[in-house]
């Protein structure tokens, strides 16, 4: 049986009030709140475990060293990785994705090579590789969503020529919740030769992920939006594409011995975790996926589709409300726009002032915005620990919102 309300007192923060109002917290697209667990072993950590990892003899470093590298398998097993040295360790997503556009692509690529985007990807999986387009004329090739936000696979394999080098495409939208077939892309692709990079960043906090069965070379993702602290995170790299990377940061704990003019790298995955790491968000990770371990991903999974199932119910019963995404198996991540009833912004400072935490602009997402038409969505994303009951708060709030603008 899935205890909401068990689960929602380990988290601290859930018994707050905002404004006045209990808090409503629908903003875990952007970040997750942090279960007891999690913050009691960060403390833990720094009162009595904390030293700099990797290069001491002393008992202290010793001891963190373990708490630290132990998280590489508890990462490993959370993605189903086979080995736990295809797991990098990385401050989120973001330098996941630079860590393979600067170590992997940029030395393999040549001007005219194609990297496929699908219009739905977050900026921190389009930037890296505008990099690429700007600095060494590699092509981006886009592929849309259709009108529900649905992206077909074989859309994105259609668009593989003799030129394309890397398929690049988000598990799940930040925005649209849209859940993307990355296995079917991922089989597609090594067809053809062509390597998968997956965007796990949201799809990992709301289902069972198995990077060994998707089959993909690169999965990405970010501690804070698992539970986990912010500034930790990790990409899985399958071990034939760690081969073919060179490191991106230079630095100390990537060397094995440095002379005047010589340096002789350490073995991967440590090659490319490069200078101190955020020792303590890392540990504090690994509690994290332990404490979701715990509750099983089918579990939160299924609590979060009923919570999708209710708020998408509750929303059709407003026919001033349109929702970006509609597609059935989503996430539970809602980007609306109220008819004729105030900017996405002035909305979500109305629901603020009940307690609802939503966000609201482009979420890092200008060419999918662009794709829509919209400028701005207000957006609620759910996690584990939201209810049925907040839905109905947000409802309200939507309702009081479109009562002052209409
Ligand atoms: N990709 C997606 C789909 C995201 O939702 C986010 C976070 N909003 C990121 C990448 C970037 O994650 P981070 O900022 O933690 O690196």
């Amino acid at each position: 049986m899935y205890d909401v309300n068990k689960i929602r007192s380990d988290f601290p923060i859930l018994s707050r009030t905002v404004n006045d109002k209990p808090l409503v917290y629908l903003d875990n697209g952007a970040s997750a709140q942090k279960p007891q667990v999690v913050i009691d072993a960060i403390s833990h950590a720094y009162s009595h475990e904390y030293s700099n990892v990797h290069r001491g003899l002393h008992y202290l470093s010793n001891l963190a060293t373990d708490n630290y590298e132990s998280v590489r398998g508890i990462i490993a097993k959370f993605l189903n990785a086979g080995d736990e040295d295809e797991i990098v360790f990385t401050s989120g997503t973001t330098e996941g994705i630079n860590l393979v556009a600067y170590g992997w692509a940029m030395p393999n690529f040549e001007p005219g090579d194609e990297i496929i985007l699908s219009v739905m990807e977050h900026h921190a999986n389009i930037v890296p590789w505008h990099f690429l387009r700007e600095r060494q004329g590699v092509v981006i090739k886009w592929v849309d969503v259709d009108p529900s936000g649905a992206l077909d696979p074989q859309a994105v394999l259609d668009a593989i020529t003799p030129k394309t080098r890397l398929i690049a495409v988000t598990h799940v939208s930040n925005v649209l919740g849209t859940v993307v077939d990355v296995k079917a892309i991922t089989a597609g692709a090594h067809a053809k030769g062509v390597p998968v990079l997956v965007d796990g960043s949201q799809a990992v906090v709301h289902m069972p992920v198995d990077v060994a069965d998707i089959g993909c070379d690169f999965y990405a993702i970010t501690g804070h939006k698992l539970y986990g602290p912010s500034g930790s995170g990790a990409i899985y790299i399958k071990k034939s594409r760690m081969a073919q990377m060179r490191p991106f940061l230079g630095g100390g704990d990537m060397i094995r011995e440095v002379t005047k003019d010589n340096v002789i790298y350490n073995d991967a995955p440590m090659k490319f975790e490069a200078g101190t790491p955020g020792i303590v968000q890392t540990i504090g990770l690994g509690v994290a996926l332990n404490y979701m371990m715990g509750i099983g991903m089918e579990n939160i999974a299924a609590h979060e589709a009923s919570l999708r199932d209710y708020t998408v119910e509750r929303l059709a019963g407003l026919n001033w409300v349109q929702v970006q995404g509609t597609t059935p198996d989503k996430a539970a991540i809602f980007s609306i726009t109220l008819d004729g009833a105030g900017h996405a912004h002035d909305i979500s400072t109305i629901l603020d002032k009940k307690g609802v935490a939503v966000r609201a602009g482009q979420h890092c997402c200008g060419p999918l915005m662009q794709h829509l038409g919209q400028t701005a969505t207000c957006r609620a994303s759910f996690g584990m620990y939201n209810t049925k009951a907040e839905v109905d708060t947000l409802i309200e709030a939507l309702e009081l919102a479109h009562d002052l603008f209409a």
